[in-house]
């Protein structure tokens, strides 16, 4: 059976505060009248947006993430926000782990997991990311980089965790490349099949979102596939329309 599909958008470092209320009503204008029932949706937004865009978002009941954590619950972090701080304003969901935060801010396997460990301790929801580089499906390793991303990831999680996965090759994230429909599936199969080979069920209910290059053109065949339950889009969120149009869409299969 099909899992209720997740779309969610990833604003990076990007819009600003004083955007936030017109984005949501376009956002609000874009999904008007479609089943709610057949789709969630999530905007991970910049740290200083998170209130506002918790309080607008109620709209078109989107739940709003954070696009990292840390896993320490306080302390000499100078720059960071830790966990207790999000729940204090109501956030539940989070991002970790995204290629980003791997290539520019030197995320390893290790700390991704430790970040996804605090945050089911605390009951806060991740959306952890992997994905092979180029380079490395070029040379045929995508399964050994997703199965090692993986171990690390199912390491701290438990039977009855509830987490989400996105899946996102490196080379389609931001470049227009995006991954045909076949390959999406294959690599979502495959990390289904890492998940079901060390807690059964678990995979069943699992979301595996696909990343890269996602928007309204191609959202349809990519969750026409038996194990892609959802996206995470980077750029096209930023749109409210474009955004909206892909939620509909969702919402329609
Ligand atoms: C992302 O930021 O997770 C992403 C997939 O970006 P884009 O949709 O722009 O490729």
């Amino acid at each position: 059976m099909k899992r209720k599909p997740l779309i969610a958008g990833n604003w990076k470092m990007n819009l600003l505060n004083s955007k936030v209320p017109a984005y949501f009503t376009a956002l609000e204008e874009a999904t008007r009248g479609i089943d709610r029932q057949k789709v969630d949706v999530l905007l991970a937004v910049p740290a200083p947006f998170l209130t506002t865009a918790r309080e607008h978002a109620q709209r078109v009941q989107a739940i709003i993430a954070t696009q990292t954590i840390h896993d320490k619950a306080d302390g000499a972090f100078t720059g960071e926000i830790s966990i207790p701080m999000l729940q204090d304003i109501g956030i539940r969901w989070t991002l970790i782990g995204h290629s980003e935060r791997r290539q520019f801010y030197n995320e390893s396997d290790s700390s991704v997991a430790a970040k996804t460990k605090s945050s089911l301790a605390f009951d806060i929801h991740p959306i952890v990311c992997v994905g092979e580089t180029r380079g490395e499906r070029e040379a045929g390793k995508m399964e050994e980089v997703l199965r090692r991303q993986m171990d690390a990831i199912l390491d701290v999680v438990e039977g009855n965790s509830e987490f989400t996965i996105a899946y996102e090759p490196v080379w389609a994230i931001g470049t227009g490349l995006v991954a045909s429909d076949a390959q999406a599936q294959e690599a979502h199969a495959f990390i289904r099949g890492v998940v079901r080979q060390k807690f059964g069920s678990l995979a069943d209910r699992l979301r595996i979102l696909y990343g890269g290059s996602v928007k309204s053109s191609n959202i349809q065949g990519l969750l026409a596939q038996a194990d892609v339950d959802g996206a995470l889009i980077g750029g096209a969120s930023l749109d409210p329309a474009e955004f909206g149009k892909t939620v509909s869409l969702a919402s329609s299969i």
